[in-house]
């Protein structure tokens, strides 16, 4: 696609600012325009170098809609338009089904070797191009450069891993009960997969479901988040640069139900691994039924993160922090209720609340280093302030922050709510902001019944120094994640997965790449 064309593309959509007298809001004016400056900046280096992709991704080529339609890729931080993409539904991703199953044909009889060391440059050449990478999520998504940056190296990882455990498909000798026949168990690749993924993580959510469908010989059709597609067509270009034949990662975007009813419809895909919405995931699990596709679905938390009396009290800090905080508390494992302990209440809202205030708050291309970037966009943003005004209604009291930050558009102040109650809009639906709350709990077998009251169940984090509770809590919590003495557990190499309607399946380590497998069971009659 011509820099052209995302120059002209490149204006803004609505005005983070309007000038005043005052001197601090000519400041600010400054600051937002060196950072639309940056952004833009950025915008342009990247197309020149071809890192900003405009159109679909079918059977290994670049692709418009069929019927010329676009959407704006909006940068969150400012409100400019990044570039147009295409706007796809249906006819294109039969299309790039169609393409998938017949490169399927071929890949799932590559050997894994062969398959492994494809994985292995894809990963090498996202870690070569880390830095671009990191800044074309910095543009669609908001998340902080570093943190973007962090994001390449995470998501990346996920296709190290598979690429080695692409030849670790192990299948099984069965003993036979009969003394002429031999009993064999062999892992096969499920076929086309549909990779359904939302904005938070535009590269690590596709990673971890693309790396391990590839490493077992499955084709994919991925449909990343209308809001954060170029991430995803960046990292495709990257796959056939590594090797991985064209057809065998297909991108499509655009009208999102009428994608997800075409992955749904065709018995060629067997497979929808799904990260979003636990309302979009219920609709896609009924969906899948008609077909009986294999299904994994990573939904909605409700995190509980328990301070115990015996915390430490730094760590307990810290890691609430991290947990709350990344990503904007944009993540599905962000704690969303802080559950204290009255003992140690009032120290650690004070210690807590301090390190709150002192984080960071701006565009994710400021020099040095900012902790909390914007919400993704004027929606998430009404939906934080509302859970907020329902809390403060209802008697929470505002520690720190409480609204939208001075800097405008989608930014919201890291905040800290105290006396918050069970019935609270926030204590018991995600808040997906930067907004702790706390709860005080007397005793360990309340804070057990609090955290598991709730249809969710994928992170929980606990903090105490005893170590016969932190075993006897984690085992008691009905969640698929704990974390114990630690905010940040997500890693390449452990399983990721929810229970109750947290989803279905786990994504990662040597578990995750049996979603993508069917197990054939062969008996050799005959054998004497
Ligand atoms: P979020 O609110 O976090 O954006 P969603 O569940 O709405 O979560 O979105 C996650 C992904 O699901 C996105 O790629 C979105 O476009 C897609 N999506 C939304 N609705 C549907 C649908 N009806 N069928 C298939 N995919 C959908």
């Amino acid at each position: 696609m011509a820099s052209a064309r995302i120059a002209k593309a490149f204006t803004r959509r609505s005005l983070t600012h309007r000038f005043t007298a005052t001197r601090t809001q000519s400041l600010f004016c400054c600051q937002a325009h060196q950072m639309s400056t940056d952004a833009s900046s950025a915008a342009a280096r990247l197309s020149s170098s071809g890192f900003i992709r405009s159109q679909g991704f079918i059977g290994g080529k670049w692709t418009d809609a069929y019927d010329g339609k676009t959407i704006e890729v909006i940068n969150p931080a400012t409100g400019e338009v990044i570039t147009n993409v295409s706007c796809m539904g249906a006819r294109e991703t039969n299309d790039a089904i169609a393409s998938a199953q017949e490169a399927f044909i071929s890949w799932s009889k590559v050997t894994a070797a062969e398959r492994s060391k494809c994985l292995r440059k894809w990963y090498d050449l996202l870690m070569s191009h880390k830095e671009e990478l990191g800044q074309l999520m910095t543009l669609e998504q908001g998340k902080p450069l570093k943190e973007a940056i962090g994001e390449v190296g995470y998501g990346a990882s996920f296709v190290e891993f598979f690429a080695e455990e692409a030849k670790r498909v192990y299948g099984d000798i069965i003993p036979a009960t009969l003394s002429d026949r031999r009993l064999f168990v062999v892992k096969q690749p499920v076929g086309v997969v549909g990779a359904i993924t939302p904005w938070n993580f535009p590269l690590a959510m596709i990673t971890r479901k693309v790396a391990p469908a590839l490493a077992c010989g499955c084709t994919v059709v991925v449909k990343p988040s209308e809001l954060t597609p170029l991430t995803a067509l960046a990292a495709a270009e990257l796959s056939v640069q590594a090797g991985i034949p064209r057809g065998a990662v297909n991108v499509v975007m655009g009208n999102a139900s009428e994608i997800g009813d075409a992955l749904l419809a065709s018995p060629q895909v067997r497979k929808i691994t799904f990260t979003g919405s636990t309302a979009v995931g219920k609709k896609l699990m009924a969906g899948a039924a008609a077909t009986v596709k294999k299904i994994s679905l990573e939904l909605g938390g409700n995190a509980p993160c328990i301070i115990f009396d015996d915390a430490d009290l730094d760590v307990a800090v810290k890691g609430a922090l991290a947990s709350k905080f990344r990503n904007s508390g944009q993540t599905c494992v962000c704690a969303n209720r802080v559950l204290v302990q009255e003992g140690i209440f009032e120290k650690f809202a004070d210690a807590f609340s301090k390190a709150v205030e002192n984080m960071k708050v701006g565009h994710g291309f400021t020099e040095g280093a900012v902790d909390v970037g914007p919400l993704i966009n004027d929606a998430a943003v009404h939906k934080v302030e509302s859970f907020v005004q329902d809390a403060i209604s209802k008697g929470a009291k505002v520690l720190v922050g409480g609204k939208k930050h001075s800097l405008g558009m989608t930014f919201y102040e890291p905040t800290v709510l105290t006396d918050v109650k069970n019935e609270m809009i926030l204590a018991r639906e995600e808040i997906f902001g930067p907004v702790a709350p706390l709860q005080k709990f007397k005793t360990e077998e309340e804070a057990i019944r609090k955290a598991n009251d709730t249809n969710a169940g994928l992170a929980a984090y606990i903090f105490t120094t005893n170590m016969q509770r932190s075993w006897r809590v984690s085992e008691a919590l009905e969640y698929g994640l704990v974390g114990v003495n630690e905010g940040l557990i997500s890693t390449e190499v452990a399983p990721f997965g929810g229970v109750k309607q947290s989803g279905l399946g786990r994504e990662g380590s040597k578990y995750g790449i049996d979603e993508y497998l069917e197990m054939k069971y062969i008996c050799m009659g005959n054998m004497n």
